[in-house]
């Protein structure tokens, strides 16, 4: 006789798209409550002292909102960074964190090659001029951009998003990559499309070599705060600087200074060490900085398969099954 799975305790912590709701719903006990709404923060707590699995993102859940859930099984993020989330107190109460790699690697290069783009060739800013009416006249020097085919391209972070952005780079645009990670990454066996086109190379020597550097690193205790006025005093006069990994492995104050008094030619930034972007931020109208909405992922395509794959993973691990993509985590 077959029996009834048990329906268990799951707390929506960030809005899921409703065929992805209704998939949680038909197993599960749900309840969508997000934190960052004031109305919504009551039930938010009461559903956690009972959650067995939370899925969401973009909120922080410390050691402190953990103590809360004394149920808690498993935590599945809709995001592949996991820096908002204690990793120790999780491993500590061995709580499971799954993530989604992969679904977003193509979506977020293309982000990131876009802001190569908008950087080098001055795109927002000269559309911005046409939309403002000063185009009466052919254009001059003063409006020209610069190459982007045949750059050499630095990436800091060679994971799954880090190589997709050197594919772009060196098989459609001629661009030699150097890229710094701390193991360097097997192209013949990996990435063979890379093979002869990429080389592991010291940070410094990276960052000495390369006209554009793209940051795709995870944020770390490690990498937080890695490009800072050593790193950007090292960079090539006239180069372009790239950050689609996570706001805070920069130093942002430092960024600015080689901006103002440097010679960095211009930032492309997809996210920020406070997001979203405080008003104040003088890298919110600086004239050198291309600034996104952190829209690494943010198409509709991508977004849905970031749903149906945590989603998948917290309805696995309810059920006592391995799930998709699990986050390994520190010995706890
Ligand atoms: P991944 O496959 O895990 O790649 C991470 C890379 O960073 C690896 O090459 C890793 O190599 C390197 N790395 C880690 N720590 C390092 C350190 N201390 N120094 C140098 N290199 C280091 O991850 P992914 O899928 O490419 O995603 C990367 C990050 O992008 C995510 O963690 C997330 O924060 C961010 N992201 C942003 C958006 C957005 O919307 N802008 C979207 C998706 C992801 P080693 O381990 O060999 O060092």
């Amino acid at each position: 006789m077959s029996t009834t799975p048990t329906r268990q305790q799951v707390l929506v912590f960030r809005e899921l798209p409703p065929d992805q709701l209704a998939r949680l719903q038909a197993q599960h006990d749900v309840t969508v409550a997000n934190p960052r709404l004031l109305e919504q923060l009551p039930a938010f707590r009461a559903a956690l002292a009972t959650a067995d699995g939370l899925i969401g993102s973009s909120y922080k859940v410390d050691a402190a909102l953990l103590a809360c859930a004394p149920q808690l099984k498993v935590i599945s993020s809709v995001s592949v960074g996991v820096d908002n989330y204690d990793l120790q107190a999780l491993a500590a109460r061995g709580i499971m964190l799954c993530h989604t790699p992969g679904v977003l690697t193509e979506t977020t290069a293309d982000t990131v090659f876009s802001l190569i783009m908008a950087t080098s060739r001055r795109l927002v800013e000269l559309a911005n001029w046409v939309r403002e009416g000063h185009w009466t006249s052919n254009i001059g020097e003063d409006l020209f951009g610069w190459d982007v085919h045949g750059k050499t391209l630095g990436i800091l972070g060679f994971g799954r998003i880090g190589q997709a952005v050197a594919r772009r780079g060196a098989l459609g645009f001629g661009m030699p990559v150097l890229y710094h990670s701390r193991r360097p990454v097997d192209l013949a066996k990996d990435a063979p499309e890379l093979a002869g086109k990429a080389s592991h190379t010291p940070l410094d020597e990276l960052l000495q070599r390369a006209d554009i550097v793209v940051a795709m690193l995870p944020l770390s205790n490690e990498t937080r705060g890695l490009m800072g006025a050593r790193e950007f005093g090292l960079m090539k006069p006239g180069a372009i600087f790239v950050n689609g990994g996570r706001g805070a492995t920069v130093q942002e104050t430092a960024l600015l200074h080689a901006l103002n008094h440097g010679t960095l030619r211009a930032a492309g930034l997809d996210v920020f060490a406070t997001e979203p972007l405080p008003m104040d931020s003088p890298l919110r109208t600086h004239p050198k900085v291309t600034a996104l909405p952190h829209i690494g992922s943010a198409t509709f395509e991508t977004r849905h398969a970031m749903a149906v794959l945590a989603t998948s993973n917290l309805l696995q691990v309810l059920a006592g099954e391995t799930p998709q993509a699990v986050f390994e985590l520190p010995p706890g």
